[in-house]
């Protein structure tokens, strides 16, 4: 049952209680529930249903309403009491809640379907399950896991502070964030995966087979053509060749570390069969093996990051700059060798300036968040209710 002690609004005759949470992922629907004031979380497990995005919009929407119904099931709620749904899509999207782009739905036949509000297609949805028209708001994925961060960092408080959040994985997200709000202005501000860097001197040589990457988004040199699985997955097609691998192999002798044949032996194999695997496989060992080739490309993550960090300090010079996603997943130990580089390079680019990370306020650290996009959606439509 709903606990007695739960703060009620009444909206259009309705007494509402509770805030529903949505992050559409790539492979799971994840859902939750809060109170109004989005400070409580309601249910201690996580509602999930299979993604089925590729299906389209309308198939979407009734996983969807299926898993809602799961969640006031188990809160022994009605649809009555929800004061409105809040959503994640991994694409851009205009404040309203249309999607902009669906670079990430749907496949090359069922994509255009997605060029849609696709809160109101929900609404619609839930509306013609439940009879009662609630409203719903979709946010940017990585704008709603930046905004968890900052919830489980400082709570939902407003005092004055700024942090910029990325997430790492098949692509990199971003999110820029004021007082515990995201700033999206127009629609899309913090799609930090697509800000352009000059590769410092000092890494020109490592980069210099591929100056010029090309980025999912259309575009060229965007960080997340280097600091993403996709970009990982393209760059181990030269890691491994001859080249790559006699390349990587000397740098790795200029500083004492040598090339495991053997390792270099299983990813090409890997590659040969799956490069996403050869991919996942470069993490693995560059975490559980320390393996120099495996770390050697990880760098580049680190290398490309501390640079973008550097070049967004002198437009926000935020408290925080907070890395998210996949990375977060690695063991303590190699989680402190990556940023340590991240900290490094954001320091040699920013020596020069009054962003040195050695003087400035500036702190870079990982994620807290415990991968709870729904209910960094619910706090974003809170935010936009205040503003
Ligand atoms: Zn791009």
């Amino acid at each position: 049952m709903l606990p007695a002690t739960l703060e009620r609004h009444i909206i259009n005759d309705r007494e509402v209680c509770l805030r529903i949470g949505v992050d559409m992922g790539g492979s799971d629907i994840k859902f939750g529930a809060t109170n109004l004031g989005g400070d409580q979380i309601l249910l201690p497990e996580i509602v999930k249903r299979p993604s089925l995005t590729r299906q389209g919009p309308a198939k979407t929407a009734s996983q969807m309403v299926d898993g809602i119904r799961e969640v006031i099931a188990k809160l022994g709620a009605d649809w009555a009491h929800i004061a409105n749904i809040s959503m994640t899509v991994p694409c851009p999207c205009t404040p309203e809640g249309a999607i902009i782009e669906a670079t990430n739905l749907g496949t090359p036949e069922t994509k255009s379907q997605w060029q849609l509000p696709f809160g109101d297609t929900l609404a619609a949805a839930v509306e013609e399950f439940s009879g009662i028209r609630i409203p719903v708001r979709a946010f940017n994925d990585a704008n709603a896991a930046g905004q968890d961060d900052d919830v489980e960092r400082f709570g939902v408080s407003t005092t004055r502070r700024s942090s910029v959040f990325i997430t790492t994985g098949t692509g990199l997200g971003g999110c820029v964030m004021i007082n515990g709000s995201v700033v999206v202005g127009v629609g899309q501000a913090g799609e930090l995966g697509h800000v352009k860097c000059a590769i410092p001197a000092q890494y020109a040589a490592r980069f210099a087979e591929e100056t010029n990457p090309p980025c999912g988004c259309s575009g060229h040199q965007c960080v997340e053509a280097r600091a993403s699985l996709q970009g990982l997955i393209r760059r181990i097609g030269w890691a491994l060749s001859d080249t790559g691998a006699a390349f990587i192999g000397a740098d790795l002798q200029a500083r004492g570390e040598t090339l495991n044949p053997a390792v270099l032996a299983k990813l090409r194999d890997l590659h040969a069969q799956e490069p996403k695997l050869a991919a996942y496989n470069v993490r693995d060992l560059a975490d559980d093996d320390q393996d120099p080739f495996c770390r050697w490309l990880l760098e580049d993550w680190a290398i490309v990051i501390g640079c973008l960090f550097a070049n967004l300090a002198p437009v926000l010079h935020p408290n925080l700059f907070i890395i998210g996603g996949g990375l977060t997943e690695m063991s303590a130990s190699a989680k402190d060798w990556f940023i340590d580089i991240v900290r490094r390079v954001y320091g040699e680019v920013n020596s020069q300036a009054c962003f040195d990370s050695s003087e400035s306020d500036c702190e870079i650290t990982w994620s807290v968040s415990q991968d709870q996009g729904w209910r960094g959606a619910i706090l974003m439509a809170i935010r936009a209710e205040q503003a």
